[in-house]
């Protein structure tokens, strides 16, 4: 062994410490644009070192190769990573761990197609099945998951017999894999087919899922790329891989159960109840009216209130409403001494952190946020609450209505707020389609519009009171 492949192994080593680091410091808002710096010069050192691997014999296509790949990859990512909205971020997010997962299920198929890993003993092989078995799954179910989010697909769409066709397929995965390990050489036509049936597993997987339960199913299929990227690491020998590929599987695997335990739903539940793919006629139906109010009148009762708790949801990032909410908010706190306190619901939005990271760029100090356990005894005593774009995470429903498909899911109690006022633009309902009672309540006044257009009439208000 040469010693490249030690200088190789250490800079790998060093590429792990930054990879640690970095995503430790992207455990808060306020560090996390120093851990993404971390995590990203980790790559670089991972992917320029890779260069001068042993392994890597000599022939000059295999360089030439390798940085076509990376100027077609990095050119892609840099063009759709400027051009990306805050609000597109998870189908984003979809892609991109779909290519981990085919990069890496593409290296397992490189292995079995390769006579040499029927020669290193069952454990490389099995590591390399499943490698190539969970990468296909997660690269196929991720551009499911990427076309439902992006509105390419019908969020509804369903197969008949789906349980049915599930476990027929796991069988043949299973038959397939099982085959293909016990060769004692190179299948092709074997390894083409188990990969298929892999990939189609990870279609039929998905389709049926709601919209609403997207992310959740985008970061468990962001485990199984970490999964597969480590298994893979073990086949090939490369220990950043290995590492890279643990951290990120142990990391998509706790945030799955976060997001799940925070809509009160096991896994097994996203995955088999297609909860969010109907229209929305599931639970009790409401009565009532909405009534609304104009922006002038709702500005007028915040300008008295001592404590008004704001709600945000999806709907402030899809009208980019941050930053005229703060500029309000600041008026408000100001100039009619209200004290202003932002309440953020877990699965706020599309994406976990995606309400933090809007307050956080309108520049909404960290100490005015506050998490679900913490602002929920409070509500009771807010003169007012203010739900802006948001609509699941603050649906009664959700603990009133046994029939209702959240229930059970814990929600922002914005119902108990003395008086609330709801920015939105219409009168339809959030992603997972559950008519919200909060909406139909005496306490509850509509101010129809949109986000960022009502939030500038609020402050027009306050400065003509
Ligand atoms: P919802 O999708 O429930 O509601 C968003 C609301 O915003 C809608 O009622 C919509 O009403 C309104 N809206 C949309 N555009 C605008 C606009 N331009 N101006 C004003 N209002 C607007 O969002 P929530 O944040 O309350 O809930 C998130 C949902 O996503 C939950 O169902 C959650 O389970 C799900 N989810 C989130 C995850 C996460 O990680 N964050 C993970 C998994 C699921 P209208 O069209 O009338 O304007």
């Amino acid at each position: 062994m040469g010693a490249w492949y030690y200088v190789v192994n250490i800079s790998y080593f060093v590429a792990a410490i930054a990879f640690i680091y970095g995503l430790k410091q992207m455990g808060s808002p306020r560090t996390a644009p120093r851990g993404i710096k971390w995590a990203g010069a980790g790559m670089g050192i991972g992917v320029v070192f890779t260069f001068f691997h042993p392994a890597i014999e000599g022939a000059w296509w295999n360089y030439l190769l390798m940085i076509l790949a990376m100027g077609i990859g990095g050119i892609g990512a840099w063009v759709s990573g400027k051009r990306v909205q805050m609000t597109a971020m998870p189908q984003m997010v979809a892609l991109y761990n779909g290519m981990g997962g085919g990069a890496a299920a593409a290296i397992a198929l490189v292995e079995l197609y390769s006579h040499d890993a029927f020669l290193h003993g069952l454990a490389p092989l099995v590591m390399a099945v499943l490698g190539a078995l969970i990468g296909a799954v997660s690269f196929s179910g991720s551009l499911i998951a990427w076309a439902k989010l992006e509105g390419k697909l019908d969020k509804a769409f369903r197969i008949p017999g789906q349980q049915l066709i599930n476990i027929g397929l796991l069988v043949l995965i299973l038959l397939l894999g099982i085959w293909t390990m016990t060769s004692s050489v190179s299948a092709p036509v074997l390894v083409t087919l188990f990969f298929l049936v892999s990939f189609i597993f990870g279609i039929v997987l998905t389709i049926p899922i709601g919209g609403a339960d997207m992310p959740v199913v985008i970061s468990m299929y962001n485990a199984f790329t970490g999964l597969a990227v480590a298994f893979e690491g073990f086949v090939i020998d490369n220990p950043a891989m290995i590492i890279a590929g643990m951290v990120v599987g142990a990391a998509g695997s706790l945030l799955t159960w976060l997001m799940a335990s925070a809509m009160n739903r096991s896994l097994t539940n996203v995955l088999f109840a297609g909860f969010g793919s109907d229209d929305g006629s599931e639970g009790t139906a409401v009565d009532g009216e909405m009534k609304s109010v104009e922006p002038f009148d709702a500005a007028a009762s915040f300008a008295y209130a001592n404590e008004l708790i704001v709600v945000p949801g999806y709907g402030m990032a899809v009208a980019q409403a941050q930053h005229k909410l703060w500029e309000f908010c600041q008026i408000l706190k100001n100039e009619h001494n209200v004290e202003v306190k932002f309440a953020i619901h877990p699965v706020a939005g599309r994406m976990p952190g995606h309400m933090n990271v809007l307050l956080a760029e309108a520049g909404v100090p960290y100490d005015m946020i506050y998490d679900l356990e913490e602002i929920n005894p409070e509500f009771p005593a807010a003169d007012a609450a203010l739900v802006i774009g948001a609509n699941d995470v603050v649906n009664p429903a959700a603990k009133t209505d046994e029939s209702s498909p959240i229930y059970g899911m814990p929600i922002l109690d914005v119902v108990s707020a003395q008086e609330v006022y709801v920015i939105k633009r219409g009168r339809g309902t959030g992603f997972s389609g559950v008519v919200n009672q909060l909406f139909f309540g005496d306490n509850t006044r509509m101010v129809f519009g949109d986000a960022k257009q009502v939030c500038s009439d609020l402050s027009t208000g306050l400065k003509e009171l």
